[in-house]
């Protein structure tokens, strides 16, 4: 059988593993090692599974692969950012970004190859949505980052975002299976409250995530609290406008008690008025909160320019000035196309 026609093994849950091994006619325990050996192990081939007998081994070769991602390219920026391109067992390539700030290194990860929605000053937007990844190649990229860090920064990973390419809540169920897998002990243990899913706003999706207790943080990129301005730069905010967003967001906050971050980038002539702050004022006013003000990286063709220092003191200025946490953020890893934005796949199209 070629590798492409085989399952992937790790599609299988730890039950299902024992499950084979019992239908081959062997000890369900072996399921538990091959199961230590995907995910704590992250081992790459049946090979690598060393305590399996060369039988055993040549039995799942025979009858699964294991579909694990490959970094193609590493680009590394003056600041210490990591840029990886990710290539996937069908050759698509997403990618992924290594943040080292002070003591902390943070992990921007892909959900989607491509994106479903179009934000205007996105260069994933240009790319057409392909397929959704899988839980265990969101897994991969955070087992990847957490390698590199290792090396070039002697600590392991402390923080993982949802910030690549795609929109995580249009992937919601293999997001939420790769979070299992992070947190859970028999994969990276880590705290799920060091994890944060960033949606461009999604309300049914908002509001799963609150029916469904999810323990990470949220982010919302905002951009706009004017339904005529966000629609231009966000055309899908015509299908879920700000009051819909607005309401998920009360039900998020009264099922979770967890307050929203929202990103919001300002841009000359789109969004520097005075009206658009007090929007943004009016809308943080809902649930508790707090408001990343975010540096804006050209994207090539670009209409989009940074709102000018004037116009960003005084968001930062009138939301404090209104008890709103708000934090002015500078992009990390420019020189290397991997800041906020603009994750396009350039490395795999040079
Ligand atoms: S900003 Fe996010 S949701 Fe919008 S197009 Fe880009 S990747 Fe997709």
């Amino acid at each position: 059988m070629k590798n492409s026609e085989k399952k992937d093994i790790r599609a299988l849950t730890k039950e299902q593993l024992r499950d084979f091994f019992v239908s081959e006619g062997e000890k369900a325990f072996r399921g538990n090692q091959v199961y230590e050996w995907l995910w704590q192990k992250s081992a790459h081939t049946f090979e690598d599974m060393t305590n399996l007998s060369k039988e055993l081994r040549q039995k799942l070769d025979d009858n699964f692969a294991i579909n694990h991602i490959n970094i193609d390219k590493q680009q590394r920026s003056k600041d210490g950012t990591i840029k990886n391109a990710v290539k996937l067992h069908d050759d698509f390539v997403v990618e992924s970004v290594m943040i080292p700030v002070q003591s902390r290194t943070t992990a921007c990860v892909s959900s989607q190859v491509g994106c479903s929605l179009d934000c205007k000053f996105c260069a994933t937007a240009k790319l057409k949505r392909l397929r959704n990844l899988n839980p265990d190649e969101i897994y991969d990229q955070v087992v990847a980052i957490d390698k590199q860090s290792r090396i070039y920064n002697n600590r392991p990973l402390s923080n993982i975002v949802f910030m690549g390419m795609g929109e995580p809540l249009m992937n919601y169920n293999n997001v939420l299976k790769s979070i299992e897998k992070i947190t859970s002990p028999e994969g990276l243990h880590m705290s799920p409250r060091r994890i944060t899913v960033s949606t461009s706003g999604v309300p049914k999706m908002i509001k799963k995530l609150a029916d469904d207790q999810v323990k990470f943080n949220l982010a919302v990129s905002l951009h706009s609290a004017r339904n005529e301005v966000r629609t231009q730069i966000m055309p899908f905010n015509a299908r879920f406008p700000l009051e819909d967003l607005r309401e998920s967001l009360e039900y998020w906050y009264e099922k979770t008690n967890k307050r929203v971050t929202y990103e919001y980038i300002v841009w000359k002539g789109i969004n520097d008025t005075q009206q658009d702050i007090d929007a943004l004022i009016d809308f943080c006013n809902a649930i508790p909160c707090k408001v990343n003000i975010i540096e804006y990286n050209p994207i090539d063709e670009d209409q989009f320019v940074q709102g000018s220092d004037t116009a960003i003191a005084s968001y930062m200025t009138q939301l404090e000035n209104a008890g709103i946490t708000a934090t002015l953020r500078h992009s990390r890893g420019k020189d290397i196309d991997a800041a906020c934005g603009q994750l396009a796949n350039k490395s795999s199209l040079d």
